[in-house]
C-alpha cells in the first residue's frame, strides 16, 4: 500500500477532488471486477469532469441573476406564434454564435415573455457550460456611468468579459438625457465581434434615438447589434393581462 501513500496528497495538488474521494472505493471495486487499468482511469477520470461540470453549472448560475423558473420548459409556445420554437432551442443549445460573439435581439411590447424567453436561452446556455449575466439594462448602466465617473470603466468592461453572453434587458428604458447613453454605446462597441449580446426591447429599432444621445450613435449601435444577430418580434397579446383577465373572471 505505502507505493500510494503520497496519492491522496498528489490528487489534491492536482485539485481533482473526485478523484481524491473516489480512488479508493473505485480502486476496490476495479478488483473485484477485473477491470482492465485503463478502464479504471477512465471510470475515475469521468466522476472527475461529472462533478466539475454540476459545480460549474452551479457557480454560473448563482452568478448570473437569471429570473428563476423562467426556462423553456415553462415557456408556452403556442401563445408566442411569432416565435420560432426551432430557433429559440437552437439558441438555446448551440454554443456556436456565443463562441462568435454574435447577437440576439428580442423585441415586443410589454408582458408578451421576452424577458422569460431571454432567460430560457440563458438557462439552456449555462447548462452548456456558458457563463450568462442577466441585467436589467439601467441597472448596469447606472454602475458603468459610476465606473465611467471613478476612471474605471475600461476595468468594468474588462470585468463584463467573463460573461460569454450579457443579457440586456428592457434597453428600451435607458433615456439618452440620463447621460447613460454613452456608456451603453461603448457596451455595445467594446462587445462587438468578441464576446454575445442578447438585447429585449419594448421600443422598435425607429424609436431607439430616444435611447442614444446622438443619431450617429444610434446609428452606429444599430449596425454592430443587427451585424451577426438573431431576431424575434414577439407579437401577441400580453401574457400579463391574459393572466389577470383569467383571474378575475374566475372570481365572477
Ligand atoms: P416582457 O418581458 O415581454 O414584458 P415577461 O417575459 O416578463 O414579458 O412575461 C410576463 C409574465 O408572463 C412572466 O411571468 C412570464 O413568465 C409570463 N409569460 C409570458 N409569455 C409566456 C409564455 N409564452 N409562456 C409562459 N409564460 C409566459
Ligand atoms: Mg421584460
Amino acid at each position: 500500500m505505502h507505493e500510494t501513500a503520497t496519492l491522496p496528497i498528489l490528487l489534491k495538488e492536482l485539485k481533482l477532488s473526485a478523484m481524491g474521494r473516489l480512488w479508493g472505493s473505485m480502486a476496490e471495486e476495479a478488483m473485484k471486477e477485473g477491470w482492465a487499468h485503463p478502464r479504471f482511469l477512465t471510470a475515475l477520470c469521468e466522476h472527475e469532469v461529472e462533478e466539475r461540470y454540476q459545480k460549474r453549472t452551479e457557480r454560473y448560475m448563482k452568478l448570473s441573476n437569471l429570473p428563476p423558473g423562467k426556462s423553456l420548459a415553462t415557456f408556452d409556445f403556442s401563445h408566442a406564434p411569432t416565435v420560432s420554437k426551432a430557433k429559440v432551442q437552437d439558441l438555446a443549445s448551440n454554443t456556436q454564435w456565443i463562441t462568435q460573439g454574435h447577437t440576439a435581439l428580442i423585441f415586443g411590447p410589454s408582458g408578451v415573455g421576452k424577458t422569460h424567453l431571454a432567460s430560457a436561452i440563458g438557462h439552456g446556455l449555462i447548462a452548456r457550460g456558458v457563463s450568462v449575466l442577466f441585467t436589467s439594462t439601467t441597472s448596469l448602466m447606472q454602475k458603468l456611468q459610476l465606473a465611467r465617473k471613478n476612471l474605471t470603466l475600461p476595468t468594468a468592461l474588462y470585468k463584463l468579459d467573463r460573461y460569454a453572453l450579457l443579457i440586456l434587458d428592457d434597453i428600451g428604458y435607458v433615456r439618452k438625457d440620463d447621460a447613460e447613453t454613452h456608456v451603453l454605446f461603448e457596451l455595445i462597441a467594446h462587445r462587438y465581434e468578441s464576446k454575445s449580446l442578447m438585447v429585449t426591447s419594448n421600443q422598435p429599432f425607429s424609436e431607439w434615438d430616444q435611447i442614444f444621445a446622438t443619431n450617429a450613435m444610434t446609428v452606429a449601435a444599430i449596425d454592430r447589434l443587427v451585424h451577426h444577430a438573431t431576431l424575434f418580434e414577439v407579437v401577441t397579446e400580453s401574457y400579463r393581462r391574459l393572466q389577470s383577465l383569467e383571474a378575475s373572471d374566475k372570481k365572477v
